[in-house]
């Protein structure tokens, strides 16, 4: 059963000016980890405070549980939220600011300070329960927001970037964290981001978002693998992926499927390369030239691993391939996947 649901949402801002959300519907089933993926000004955050109740839709329908929740309050949406400024209390301490929602809530002392040192204990910030937030690291700041999100208990967590604030490193541990406690929990939840490393690390599912739409909604490796058009086929992925013009069509392939032609075998359409330049990134070779095969001369990008030892000499040309059931292909005047067209090897 879907936990959050929007209905064709709608929201425009400005007097209809603004269309931050242009039709949107779409689900989180239970235990779920939805993220929201997609560029700056595309609507995620207006989505995130629509479901809370922050917002109010121009049109469409917010259901949670089940129920159709639109126009009620976010106190009565049972989700907790955690944003990009965790707006920790300065003054309070760690416990004070864990426990602060219950207390509000009316839950005994006893009662508040367990289910306090259950979530500090689940984030492994037990030790900190007596410090102020200034005391804090940046991610145990953002640890303590987490913990205040989970101590109510809520049906849905909804994370605006939570990690933002962090440096790359303490990033990709709070990023592991958080999947874990999510699993341990089973509370669904829906993250927005727009980092997509962390939405392709953290998602059962990512939403791509472009101007207020959705462009595709789909397990990582679909979303990555076949995207449902150019702007998913390019803004997901480092390098992203390689776009060629040809006949009213757009052939696409990901860098790391364009390899020297020795190393591909079976079907494949070969492309002479004419390197410029060449980078090391984390033992891979990325290779940058241009192409004058299939289509009009265009740019490309070819990613080798380690395992591919080949000699690239930049300025020079080199026979490259991309195995034919690598290829994509996208209408040149709508960006839509399109029928696959035969390339002669
Ligand atoms: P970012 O990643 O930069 O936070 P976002 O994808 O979360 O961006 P939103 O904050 O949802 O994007 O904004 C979507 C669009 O709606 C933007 O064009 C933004 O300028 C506009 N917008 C958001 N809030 C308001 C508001 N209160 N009044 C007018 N326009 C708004």
């Amino acid at each position: 059963m879907a936990v959050v649901e929007v209905r064709e949402l709608v929201k425009e801002f400005d007097g209809g000016r603004v269309h931050a959300i242009d039709g949107v519907s779409l689900a989180a089933a239970a235990g779920e980890y939805l993220v929201l993926l997609g560029p700056s000004g595309c609507g995620k955050t207006t989505l995130l405070r629509t479901i809370a109740g922050l917002e109010q839709p121009t049109s469409g329908d917010v259901l949670i549980g089940g129920h159709v929740v639109t126009g009620l309050p976010p106190r009565a949406r049972q989700i907790a939220m955690v944003f990009q400024s965790y707006a920790l209390y300065p003054h309070k301490t760690v416990l004070a600011n864990i426990v602060f929602p219950l207390r509000a809530a009316g839950m005994d002392r006893a009662e508040r300070e367990r289910k306090a040192r259950w979530a500090a204990g689940l984030l492994g910030i037990e030790q900190l329960l007596d410090r102020k937030p200034r005391q804090l690291s940046g991610g145990e700041r953002q640890r303590v927001a987490l913990a205040r999100a989970m101590v109510r208990d809520p049906q849905v967590f909804l994370l605006d970037e939570p990690l933002s604030n962090l440096d790359a490193k303490l990033r990709a541990s709070a990023r592991d964290e958080l999947k874990r406690f999510q699993q341990d929990l089973g509370t669904t939840t829906i993250y927005v981001t727009h980092d997509q490393a962390e939405a392709m690390g953290l998602g059962d599912r990512i939403a791509v978002l472009n101007a207020g739409r959705v462009c595709q909604a789909g397990p990582p490796v679909d979303v990555y693998d076949d995207p449902a058009d150019t702007f998913v086929a390019t803004f997901i992925g480092s390098p992203p992926m390689n776009l060629i013009p040809h006949d009213g069509r757009l052939v696409g392939f990901r860098p790391e499927h364009l390899l020297p032609a020795e190393v591909v075998n079976g079907e494949r359409v070969t492309v002479p390369l004419e390197v410029d330049r060449m980078e090391y990134l984390s033992g891979d070779r990325h290779v940058y030239g241009t192409v004058s095969r299939i289509g009009e001369r265009t740019r490309v990008v070819a990613r080798l691993p380690a395992t591919v030892d080949t000699p690239i000499i930049p300025g020079e040309t080199h026979s490259f391939a991309v195995p034919a059931r690598r290829l994509r292909f996208f209408d040149s005047a709508t960006g839509q996947r399109a029928a696959p067209v035969r390339l002669d090897g």
